[in-house]
This record gives structure tokens, C-alpha cells and sequence, in this order.
């Protein structure tokens, strides 16, 4: 990259990391067995938001589920308990990290990929801020879709409609299945992602995500209600898997906590100078900025293959106005 790119990127972004090496080596010919466990090791560390929603889902299956054969029947006591949690969730987890960054700004702009502020007085959001808009669609539609998506498994597991599985019958599919559900959340989010890409789809329900141009946590989640309902509706693949109510909890808790982690606008939460804790997804605030590239994620190979992949370099914008006029070539000439 020349001196001049240097800059012009440093513009556009106050924090930029390389983004090339962040990426899932599953998909490189010839394949590289050590990257590959080097990056499985790192996406499984034992301090990784990952590892620790999993962590969180084994407590929140010991200790905050209702009983199972209570489930067997609607009753607002037991949904009212999954909803009261997972409330409760992300007020911690969401109102947590953006008291931390935004409110307190305990890290100023050390690692903060876009340091435009989140936008106030503006009428393109609802309450006319962006804060209050994305934390109403978070608490109110995707708390209250994810809660009745728990209650709806539980009800399938307790009645026999999910095929339920235990620890100590399968282990060996219980634990592939752990290992299984980041991959199958990161497919199913590339292709409903990509449908909601379609002109009438973005209008009507994907533009709600996208007014944040800038994201901060409580971002990750504010949706309209519908992408909700078609985002979340991953877990019903469940209905047909072998499964544990353990699965779909983490499945349901992978997607909606992790989008409050990576849309957090910062790569790392840094602690004490030293500790650096992995938050924050450079190629997914690539997607909110300019909208046309990285649809899926960096763990999915899909836009690498069809060409919408954006590095965040000078380069890799060069390459997607290129993208840009040639498909406008082609809708001109059709
Ligand atoms: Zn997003
Ligand atoms: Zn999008």
C-alpha cells in the first residue's frame, strides 16, 4: 500500500486490522492444517466470547431454565422466566459494554474502528436517536422474538416434537453438535442476510439495521421485528437435529449476544494496559459502512468466493467501485 493509502485509510478509520489474516483459513487451497487448528484454538480460547457464551448457556441450562416437564404446556409462568433472563441479559451485556465505551468512555478511542459519534437528533431514527432506537428494538422485538423462540424449543423438547438427545447417551454428537452451531449460525445468517439484500426486503425491514452506519452494542440486535423472526429462526433446524435444549440455548444466546459484542465498534476491550479482550468484527462494520460487501462473515467463505469481499484497504474499496460499475454496466446494457 502506498504512503498516500496509508492516509487516506487512516481517515476512514481509526483503528483498521488486517483484516486478510483475520480470516477463517478453512477455505485456502492447498490446505494448511496448522493456521487451521492455530485458528480453532483461538476462536475456542477459554477467555473468547465465544467460550463464554457457551459457558453462560451451561449455567443459564443448570440454573435458569424452567423445568422441563413444566414446559409441557404454555404457562406464562415459565415463558415470563426465559423473558425475565434474557432481558436480563442484555441490559448486562449490551448496557454493559456501552456504558463502558460510550458512556464512561473508559477506553477513549484506543481501538474504536470509526470514531464518528453515535447520532443524536436525527430523524432517521425512532425517539430521534440512535441509542434509544436501538435499544427499544433490541429489549422490546429481538429479547421478546429470541424469548418465545426458547419457550417454543423447550415446549418441542418437553412434548417429544424436537428429537432430544442427552450428555451421557451421545456424547460424541453432543459435543460436535457445540462445535457445529457457530458454523451453521454464520451459513444461515449469510443466506437469510443476503435475501433481505433484495431491493424490497432492504426497504422494507433490512434498512432498519443499516440506518447505523456507525454501530455501538446496542446496535447488534435492533433490527425490524420481521428480520427478528427471520434471523432467529435458525434454531428451528433443531426440530429435525438431534439435539439438547443446552444447543438451542446456546444457539439462541450465540447469535444475540455475540451481535452485541461485534457490533461494539471497537477491535479489543483493553484492560489494566495488558489484557486484551476480543470484541469487536472489522468485516461485519465494513458491511454497515458501505453496505454492497461482506454479507456473511469472516468465518464464511462466501464473499471471498463471489467477489464482495471488502479488506477495509484502499485497495479493497478500489475493487468494489470497480464491483459497483460493472454491475451498473450490466443493468444498462440488459
Ligand atoms: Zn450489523
Ligand atoms: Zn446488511
Amino acid at each position: 500500500m502506498t504512503t498516500q493509502n496509508h492516509a487516506a485509510s487512516r481517515r476512514k478509520w481509526n483503528f483498521r486490522p488486517n483484516l486478510d489474516d483475520q480470516l477463517a483459513p478453512f477455505y485456502r487451497w492447498p490446505p494448511k492444517p496448522g493456521p487451521m487448528l492455530r485458528y480453532i484454538l483461538a476462536s475456542w480460547s477459554p477467555i473468547g466470547v465465544r467460550m463464554l457464551i457457551l459457558g453462560f448457556a451451561i449455567i443459564t441450562w443448570f440454573v435458569f431454565v424452567p423445568e422441563l416437564q413444566d414446559c409441557r404446556e404454555f404457562s406464562l409462568d415459565w415463558i415470563a422466566q426465559i423473558w425475565a433472563r434474557n432481558l436480563l441479559t442484555m441490559l448486562v451485556v449490551a448496557g454493559g459494554l456501552h456504558l463502558y465505551f460510550y458512556s464512561l468512555r473508559r477506553q477513549q478511542d484506543e481501538e474504536r474502528y470509526d470514531t464518528r459519534p453515535l447520532m443524536r437528533n436525527s430523524r432517521l431514527f425512532h425517539f430521534n436517536d440512535q441509542v434509544r432506537d436501538n435499544m427499544f428494538w433490541t429489549l422490546v422485538s429481538a429479547v421478546g422474538i429470541w424469548s418465545a423462540y426458547e419457550a417454543l424449543m423447550m415446549y418441542a423438547y418437553a412434548n417429544g416434537y424436537a428429537p432430544m438427545i442427552s450428555f451421557g447417551a451421545h456424547p460424541a454428537w453432543f459435543i460436535a453438535l457445540i462445535f457445529l452451531i457457530p458454523w451453521w449460525a454464520g451459513l444461515h445468517f449469510y443466506l437469510q442476510h443476503r435475501l433481505l439484500h433484495t431491493p424490497r426486503l432492504y426497504a422494507a425491514v433490512h434498512s432498519w439495521h443499516h440506518k447505523n452506519s456507525n454501530t455501538g452494542p446496542w446496535s447488534g440486535a435492533a433490527m425490524h421485528p420481521v428480520e427478528h423472526l427471520v434471523w432467529l429462526s435458525s434454531v428451528f433446524v433443531l426440530l429435525l437435529v438431534p439435539s439438547h435444549p443446552l444447543h438451542a440455548i446456546f444457539l439462541l444466546q450465540f447469535h444475540v449476544i455475540s451481535a452485541a459484542t461485534s457490533h461494539s465498534g471497537y477491535e479489543h476491550l483493553c484492560l489494566g494496559g495488558r489484557m486484551k479482550f476480543r470484541l469487536g468484527d472489522f468485516f461485519h462494520q465494513l458491511h454497515h459502512r458501505f453496505c454492497d460487501c461482506n454479507y456473511g462473515t469472516f468465518e464464511t467463505p462466501w464473499d471471498q468466493w463471489l467477489d464482495t469481499y471488502h479488506n477495509g484497504t484502499e485497495e479493497g474499496e478500489a475493487w468494489m467501485k470497480e464491483r459497483r460499475r460493472q454491475l451498473s454496466q450490466k443493468k444498462t446494457a440488459g
